[in-house]
């Protein structure tokens, strides 16, 4: 084109590209849902943009939020358009080629690993996976503020932008034109479209239109010589009538023949499934849901759901999942990203999937949607923001959630330590939730205690949710209400020690007497259980002892008093031989047994496993 301006491919999209289009990856499908799903998301935008700006949307049919599918079987086109905000040239530039994100390289990374092409959508490079089945790539979009502009690639390292002298305008959106690639025929079988938006794209909430043909039959003159029509209809209603005379009849008969015309055939039903009686949806359309929500293509149903609506001063609808893995980088981006995962609707409207304020921190691993009446619709994100119904909604949220999870551990057999129960219970999915709750612990177990720092008003709520081994768990995974249940009579406090694993603690001398008087204690191994026992410090009415800090009883010592007399001298000796600033105390041991003498830290003090947490954080 005469008037292309040429860019090149950002070197990591570049790379990206290249491994697509050289993919031997076999669900090459996967396009069409991408491309659906950055036409909805086009939609939401120009939608919520005309929350406030009524004008935008523009009228006669550029107003109509849908998408087109069409096909052109000879040239072997494949079209997608969307009546969407659609892209300025600058924003085709940009999003389309040359500015990375951060997905990008992650994304690069993992096709050389494990490749599964199909988790493309949840590193925010889900366009590029057009060249799966195409070799040639056109993209017409239209954007308010800017003409239309044409931009194109054969995925060569290069593309190139034009404004559109050629196709016939959107008005306002983007049309996407996938030349396809020989072995890509399957796409232009409108039987095979229709399949992939009824698998891929059902829960997309704007209706999805194909291009398709349909067989009619038409009446046609059975011979050219055949009178006026008005003869004819006279001649069909009396045999209809009489039914005689047939071989003249049939001379003269209409003939019927199939003829192919098209028309827009709608593939979706809108119906937003949070918007259903929860008792109405099945197990299969929740996981579904999750699937397309959370851009997780894996085959794994999400962990627990939760589908509820909140009434009273503050309306809402809403639907919570626990995905079945963690991602990668959920604690690593953890302190600097409040984004939840949460999407917000106002009145069945997309406002936002980057709302900060709907669930706290903890809970950034929940998958899911809030659909709210009572918040306004016309008023900006910021605004939005600071509305006084996102309090109410935030502490509702964060209570369902946590019943969600503590249900999850309550159907899974394998956490049952309450026999009778598990006898009368027993169900036939008991084999499909056992293990579940460990699954979790697993994967988002860091999340709990996280939230048991951050949340006091749900802090206890959470503990209860806790897990931990101990030196009674058998290699398994306990309680605190576990623990709670086997404690010796006279035990007040709930002993725990803190380390690096759980080998080197079961040698620890603090053990010594514990174990010896059958006493059970918690085994603490990862560096956030140090922060986390400085926040919790009771739990039913039981304080945490820290077996290697100061102040541990082990019920009534009649003796003790005596010893503390007769090694008076000892101590104090050994107290004076030992700088008093190396240590505060020498002190008579009950918790020993071999072991001759131990370090202990003062109550108050870091422990000793928080010392070397501390130093190998700064050096
Ligand atoms: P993601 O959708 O995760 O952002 P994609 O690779 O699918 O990543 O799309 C890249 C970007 O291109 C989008 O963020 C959007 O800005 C732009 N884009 C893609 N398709 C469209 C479209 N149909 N209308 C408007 N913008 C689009
Ligand atoms: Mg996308």
């Amino acid at each position: 084109r005469s008037n292309a301006e040429k860019f090149e491919f950002q070197a990591e999209v570049s790379r990206l590209m290249d491994i697509i289009i050289n993919s031997l990856y076999s669900n090459k499908d996967i396009f069409l849902r991408e491309l659906i799903s950055n036409a909805s998301d086009a939609i939401d935008k120009i939608r919520f943009l005309s929350l406030t700006d009524k004008e935008i949307l523009g009228e006669g049919d550029t107003a109509k939020l849908e998408i087109q599918i069409k096909l052109d079987k000879e040239k072997k086109i494949l079209s997608i358009r969307d009546r969407g905000i659609g892209m300025t040239k600058e924003d085709l530039i940009k999003n389309l080629g040359t500015i990375a994100k951060s997905g990008t390289s992650a994304f690069v990374e993992k096709m050389q690993t494990s490749g599964d092409l199909n988790l493309i959508g949840q590193f925010g490079v889900g366009f590029y996976s057009v060249y799966l089945v195409a070799d040639y790539v056109e993209v017409i979009s239209k954007h308010n503020d800017d003409k239309q502009y044409v931009w194109e690639s054969k995925a060569d390292g290069a593309f190139a932008i034009s404004e559109d002298r050629w196709n016939e305008p959107l008005g306002r959106g983007t049309e996407i034109r996938l030349h396809l690639r020989d072995e890509a025929g399957e796409y232009l079988e409108e039987s095979k479209l229709k399949e992939l938006v009824k698998r891929y794209s059902e829960f997309i909430n704007f209706p999805i239109y194909l291009w398709a043909s349909k067989e009619v039959d038409v009446e046609v003159p059975a011979d050219e010589d055949v009178t006026s029509e008005e003869e004819e209809s006279s001649e069909k209603s009396s045999t209809e009538e009489e039914g005689e005379d047939e071989d003249a009849e049939e001379k003269s008969k209409a003939k019927t023949v199939k003829e192919t015309t098209y028309e827009w055939e709608l593939l979706n039903d809108v119906k937003a499934i949070w918007l259903r009686n929860p008792k109405e949806v099945t197990e299969e359309e929740y996981s579904k849901f999750y699937h397309s929500l959370a851009k997780d293509f894996s085959d794994e149903k999400p962990l627990a759901w939760s589908h509820f609506s909140a009434e009273g001063d503050v309306e809402f609808k809403a639907v919570l999942f626990v995905p079945p893995k963690a991602p990668q980088d959920l604690y690593e981006s953890y302190y600097n990203s409040n984004k939840s995962n949460l999407k917000l609707y106002v009145r069945r409207v997309f406002i936002s999937d980057e709302f900060d304020e709907l669930v706290p921190k903890y809970l950034n691993f929940l998958q899911g949607l809030v659909d709210s009446d009572t918040l306004p619709l016309n008023v900006s994100r910021e605004m939005l923001q600071q509305h006084s119904s996102l309090k109410t909604i935030k502490k509702k949220l964060i209570r369902k959630a946590l019943d969600m999870i503590r249900k999850l551990a309550d159907e899974d057999p394998d956490e049952s330590n309450d026999k009778d129960k598990k006898d009368v219970e027993k169900s036939s999915d008991d084999d499909e939730k056992r293990g579940q709750y460990t699954k979790f612990w697993n994967e988002f177990g860091k999340s709990i205690k996280l939230g048991i720092i951050e949340d006091a008003t749900n802090r206890n709520r959470l503990a209860k949710l806790l897990r931990f081994e101990s030196t009674k768990s058998d290699g398994k995974l306990t309680s605190l209400d576990q623990y709670i249940s086997r404690m010796k009579s006279g035990q007040k406090d709930i002993f725990y020690i803190t380390g690096n694993s759980k080998e080197q603690l079961e040698k620890s001398p603090f053990l010594e007497r514990l174990k010896k008087k059958n006493y059970e204690v918690i085994f603490f191994t990862d560096p956030v259980d140090e922060y986390l026992m400085q926040y919790l410090m009771d739990y039913e009415d039981k304080k945490f002892q820290n077996v290697s800090k100061e102040g541990l009883k082990l019920g009534k010592d009649s003796k003790a008093k005596e010893l503390k007399e007769s090694f008076k001298d000892l101590t104090k000796w050994w107290k004076s031989a030992l700088a008093s600033d190396n240590v505060d105390d020498v002190k008579v041991s009950n918790r020993l047994d071999d072991t001759p003498c131990v370090v202990v830290t003062s109550k108050y003090g870091w422990s000793a496993n928080m010392e070397r947490i501390m130093q190998s954080q700064t050096l």
